[in-house]
């Protein structure tokens, strides 16, 4: 069966294959894979030039200075930048183009808008998400940092954790209980949040490859306007499941894409070596990287697919990254060891699995939602 679905629209394709070629010159997805401010400028200025060209925003629409791609104009900009080996689309950059941007576009005030967005294209600034909270991950409506209304203002206290690239944010998306003594999913507020902000405290943390992509972050007494709330005051629950939606749907083309380049290198070195042992488990992987671009093809071609498509993919795509990273490994055995970005990369894709909502919670939704089965109790 041939999964590959060709999309025909070569005028484009070359048009962004020429214009990639052009510009990538020696930007390095190293320096983005280790994070810090190295990553951080690296990866803005990489922005900063395809925002100058138009290529920034892609899939943004173009009242809002995107360059409102077709889905399937998008699909391939994604397939040649993935083989032009431009940097990984998951740097710095990824939450404000990503979520916050779209998010800003479907719920935030024109003055949000306006401020926001062209920065975000540009590079100018970087955003991370504070959803997740000690003890509030998968249950994220038991959060509990809290935001008093005070005249003009919400006054934060609590702690967030895990959020990505928080050392290196100008903003974040922050997740608040704004309506005092509500539970659950109500009485929640989206709110901009300014990191240079007084009482804010970043604490990177490092995860077992070594680096230090998130943090936990500290809130006492922060001051933040509370024109700052996106959608309206205690709705913000609604205004996540947007954010939520953007970050496991098309967000995500790139990546997938990747993992596709990553599976096709590993053939090549594998043809390399005579006798390896490996290759039907790569033919294999080959097959189902092809069922996943399928699988997402089919999401974004058919006008944003169903709600539920994003676990699905998000699933198939976190489990099939473990696979491909451990057969990475097993390829070169122990001479794998020496090298530092394939054992890095192994060792992230242990994340992949609870990253934006775990497999297991996945699992419950694709059950409940896809399958119809019965709902599991709720607290
Ligand atoms: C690399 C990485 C980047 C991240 N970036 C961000 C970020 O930028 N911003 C942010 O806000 N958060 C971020 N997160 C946090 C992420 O969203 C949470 O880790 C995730 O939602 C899981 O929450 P938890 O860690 O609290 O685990 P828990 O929710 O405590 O889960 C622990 C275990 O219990 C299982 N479990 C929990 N509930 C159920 C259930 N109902 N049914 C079956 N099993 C269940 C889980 O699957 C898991 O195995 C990031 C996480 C990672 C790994």
């Amino acid at each position: 069966m041939n999964l590959d679905i060709e999309i025909d629209d070569n005028s484009f394709r070359l048009r962004a294959r020429a214009w990639l070629r052009a510009n990538l010159g020696v930007t390095s997805s190293d320096n983005i894979r280790h994070g810090g401010q190295t990553a951080r400028k690296t990866a803005t200025q990489w922005l900063a030039k395809c925002h100058a060209a138009g290529w920034s925003g892609v899939a943004w629409p173009r009242e809002f200075g995107g360059q409102g791609l077709s889905p399937a104009r998008l699909i391939i900009w994604y397939e040649e930048y993935t083989r032009a080996r431009a940097p990984s689309a998951l740097d710095c950059t990824f939450v404000g183009l990503n979520h916050a941007g779209p998010t800003l576009i479907a719920c935030g005030s024109d003055t949000q808008k306006s401020f926001h967005l062209p920065r975000i294209l540009s590079g100018k600034s970087i955003w991370c998400q504070g959803f997740s909270e000690p003890g509030s991950g998968s249950d994220l409506a038991s959060l509990k940092t809290t935001g008093k209304v005070e005249d003009d203002m919400l006054v934060v206290n609590g702690q967030k954790i895990w959020s990505t690239c928080a050392d290196l944010a100008d903003y974040q998306e922050l997740l608040i209980r704004t309506e005092p003594g509500s539970k659950r999913h109500r009485g929640l507020s989206w709110v901009i949040c300014d990191m240079t902000l007084p009482g804010i405290t970043v604490r990177p943390i490092e995860n077992m490859a070594g680096v230090s992509h998130f943090a936990e972050v500290f809130y006492d007494d922060v001051r933040i306007p509370l024109s700052n709330v996106v959608g309206a005051l205690h709705d913000g629950w609604n205004v996540a499941m947007t954010t939520l939606g953007f970050e496991r749907k098309t967000a995500a083309i790139a990546l997938q894409l990747e993992l596709s380049v990553t599976v096709e290198d590993l053939i090549t070195s594998a043809q390399a070596q005579p006798g390896t042992a490996l290759s039907e488990q790569l033919a294999d992987l080959r097959a189902e990287a092809a069922a996943l671009r399928a699988m997402t093809y089919r999401a974004v071609l058919r006008d944003g697919g169903t709600p539920f498509d994003g676990s699905l993919i998000r699933l198939t795509f976190a489990e099939l990254a473990q696979r491909i990273h451990r057969t990475a490994i097993d390829t070169l055995g122990a001479e794998a060891l020496l090298d530092g970005p394939m054992v890095h990369d192994y060792l992230e894709s242990y994340s992949e699995t609870i990253a934006g909502g775990t497999a297991e919670i996945q699992r419950n939704i694709i059950a409940e939602r896809i399958l119809g089965l019965p709902r599991e109790p709720r607290a």
